[in-house]
């Protein structure tokens, strides 16, 4: 008896995603010490776990056999302050994907439709087939969302329309006058999702925030990228109360774990570290596009903490640099075959990457 004709057919066709390879496993499979890998392939901070939340998680090993606090009181109240909303604007996930799924069950039935660019991140692409809606993928313009054509896709089965901003994998933002006059447009059966992953590396971000207490709009932020904590599995979503109490309704009762939360808690207020890691990140974006720019290479500026680069066989140069210990994201699944993606690492690891990319190419 085979599970895949007893199965749901729509599970069966949901893509799979790769995500950045871990060191561990590539050094199984190459035969190398792990130590010798680096790995700027999923735009983990490269300096690390905020120290805070590491002494703050210390601590709370000790309460493991606890269950967490469901309601995650302490860090909405602390994220409420930072924010300058209230805790019922506030819902915490395992991860910011998880509330891209608390999105999917609250708002979106079979056969309805999302808006997303298709160069955005592919995670609202493999949800939507998991819902059993249709993703409208509007093409990207200038490496970016392309927000006039996401509008005119927009019908009235959109249930949710998706940006990345900045977008990942490339790098790039959409204007703060242009993401308000489409979220002004916006007509009232649809709820515009802004993803904000990278929002703590840009200058001058967009009112986010105003737009989720006064708009449909659901922000999503995570403390996986400028404070270092991706292997907690822990990210927010801002939105209004009536959309929060949806979201908590469809939730697992004990989504975020105890030492997320505390390592969370602790983060939230860690400017020491997030200011090094935006320095950190500039330094280290300026260097590959000096470096590109030297190689002669093809690269889209970025507004985050990783650069896409035209390579010219993505795939073959991702296997060459993972030969010689670096692992990279090569970018086929966003139907761009030519380029990889590289995470800002610490300035040796840098140079390493682009002392392995001179020579494979
Ligand atoms: C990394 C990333 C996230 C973060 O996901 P988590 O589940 O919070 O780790 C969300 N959106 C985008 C576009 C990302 O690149």
């Amino acid at each position: 008896m085979s599970f895949q004709s007893i199965a749901n057919q729509y599970v069966c066709d949901v893509p799979v995603y790769e995500p950045g390879r871990p060191i561990e496993e590539v050094a199984r499979e190459l035969g190398l010490k792990p130590s010798g890998i680096i790995k700027l392939a999923s735009n983990e901070n490269a300096l690390g776990p905020s120290p805070k939340a590491l002494a703050a998680m210390r601590k709370a090993l000790t309460s493991s056999h606890l269950y967490p606090d469901g309601g995650g009181f302490y860090l909405r109240q602390a994220l409420a302050k930072k924010l300058g909303v209230r805790m019922e604007n506030i819902i915490l996930g395992t991860g910011s994907n998880e509330i891209i799924e608390f999105l999917f069950h609250t708002f979106v039935a079979p056969g309805d439709e999302i808006v997303a660019g298709d160069r955005a991140f592919v995670i609202y692409k493999i949800m939507a087939q998991m819902f059993q809606a249709r993703c409208l993928e509007v093409p990207f313009i200038g490496h970016t969302h392309d927000l006039k054509a996401m509008r005119a896709a927009i019908t009235g089965k959109t249930k949710l329309v998706f940006i990345a901003n900045p977008n990942n994998p490339t790098g790039t933002r959409v204007k703060n006058a242009e993401l308000t006059a489409f979220i002004k447009s916006l007509p009232a059966h649809v709820v515009c999702v802004l993803d904000e992953a990278y929002i703590e590396f840009l200058d001058d971000p967009p009112p986010s925030i105003e737009y989720a207490l006064k708009h449909n709009v659901v922000v999503l932020r995570t403390f996986s990228k400028i404070v270092g904590l991706a292997g907690l599995r822990i990210g927010y979503g801002v939105a209004q109360p009536e959309c929060i109490a949806l979201f908590q309704r469809v939730r697992q009762p004990f989504n975020v774990n105890s030492l997320a939360l505390a390592g969370g808690l602790a983060a939230v207020n860690d400017t020491g570290h997030i200011r090094k890691t935006k320095a950190l990140t500039r330094r280290g974006l300026a260097y590959f596009e000096r470096e590109f720019t030297r190689l002669k290479l093809e690269f889209v500026p970025s507004c985050a903490n990783f650069m896409l680069v035209n390579v010219g066989d993505g795939d073959k140069v991702f296997r060459g640099l993972q030969q010689r210990g670096v692992i990279v994201r090569p970018m086929r699944a966003y139907k761009m075959p030519a380029w990889v993606r590289v995470t800002v690492g610490l300035p040796a690891e840098n140079r390493r990457f682009i002392a392995a990319l001179e020579r494979e190419m």
